[in-house]
């Protein structure tokens, strides 16, 4: 017996239009999708809210936030999950990628212990069936870190990890190209100058001893795999050459316009952090995400540490940038699913799975205020 469920009186957020409309649900799957109210007494009335697919999430750190909600508290492993979980849920994020640091470069040492933590506890409390989201793991490589091979071959194989970055955190390049913006950081977390100086020294001495191998050893150990590689905090137009040369297709956090719109006239896909637009910048110093939608060099959106940015970002983008909310629903949902490999999800069209998301807006301010995930009511 199959559990049908109707959500009617809704504006139906589709692939390239808004109509008013109902939604037919066959236990965890979409049956039909049809204009026009349903008669069905059984029909659950929407009251005019906007109904879309749920937000898919390809790299977000909340679960790192949960486990150190203080830089010098650390909340237990499994009771984080399911705060983040929740979050996500709440949040209309129906699939997320918890992205887990791998190699550390001096940012905090017990990255590896939240990793082999959320690891254990993704596989524990999913099989028990007691997360609302549907959780994969984003792999973040520290690519010159020298326990970074040792780390990613204990869960290489993981039939979660559908995601893995390359990461290059080394003081004078990506993210961290201004070495005086990465002295005041560290400055900032209570180092000592002399500190500072000799943890610069090491990173790039053993950057320039580790780099390259590491990156070969560790395209060589994920070819062939159904997981999206992804390039990380792409500064210059020749490390995008270097990715597509490698083989890899899509660029997350591109820090500049330019090596941005490199990578779109490469072939390469862009993801770009949705905070960066419901604050109006970015909180690294780099370039806004405003100007890579203006550029056209964005295919999808990543909450990176704040949940509730997906769906906000989508409703932004629609206004601010006259996408249309169909196109700009597009960048949290199908478009960093088909990003991820899921095909199964990401649009409100028959077959597929019943990630749903009711929101009204609110002033300016889309409100959530109903999820579905694969059909069940996860908030
Ligand atoms: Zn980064």
């Amino acid at each position: 017996v199959t559990r049908e469920t109707i959500l009617t009186n809704a504006l139906l957020v589709l692939a390239d239009d808004v109509v008013p409309g109902t939604l037919v649900l066959d236990g965890p799957t979409i049956r039909d999708v049809k204009p026009g109210p349903a008669r069905s007494p059984a029909a659950i009335d929407l009251e005019g809210d906007y109904l879309m697919a749920g937000a898919v999430d390809v790299h977000t750190d909340n679960l790192e936030r949960q486990v150190q909600p203080r830089s010098n508290a650390r909340w237990p492993s499994r009771s984080a999950m399911m705060a983040h979980d929740a979050q996500c849920a709440a949040a209309g994020v129906t699939t997320v990628l918890d992205a887990l640091c791998l190699g550390d470069l001096g940012f905090e040492k017990d990255r590896v212990r939240t990793f082999r933590d959320g690891v254990a506890d993704l596989g524990a409390l999913g099989s028990a069936g007691l997360l609302k989201a549907e959780h994969y793991l984003h792999l973040r490589c520290e690519v010159p870190a020298a326990d970074m091979l040792a780390l990613l071959n204990t869960v290489a194989d993981h039939p979660s990890v559908r995601m893995v970055s390359l990461m290059d955190h080394t003081p004078g390049v990506g993210q961290y190209a201004d070495i005086d913006r990465y002295r005041a950081l560290r400055r900032a977390g209570g180092m000592s100058e002399a500190s500072i100086e000799r943890l610069i020294a090491e990173l790039q001495a053993t950057r320039a001893r580790l780099r390259d191998g590491n990156r070969r050893a560790l395209l060589a150990r994920l070819a062939g795999r159904p997981i999206t590689v992804a390039s990380h905090d792409d500064r210059t137009e020749a490390e995008i050459a270097e990715n597509v040369a490698d083989g890899i297709d899509v660029s997350e956090f591109p820090v500049t316009l330019e090596a941005a719109k490199a990578a779109k006239s490469a072939g390469m896909q862009v993801i770009a952090g949705a905070p960066n637009i419901i604050r109006g910048g970015s909180h690294s110093g780099n370039v806004s995400a405003a100007a890579l939608v203006r550029g056209g060099a964005v295919d999808a959106f990543a909450s990176d540490y704040v949940p509730p940015s997906l769906i906000e970002a989508a409703f932004r983008c629609a206004e601010a940038f006259d996408l249309g909310l169909p196109a700009a629903a597009a960048l949290v949902t199908e478009r960093p699913a088909r990003l991820a490999g899921l095909s199964d999800r990401g649009r409100l069209a028959p077959g597929l799975r019943a990630d749903l998301v009711r929101v009204r807006l609110f002033e300016d301010l889309p409100v959530v205020r109903q999820v579905w995930c694969a059909g069940e009511r996860a908030a």
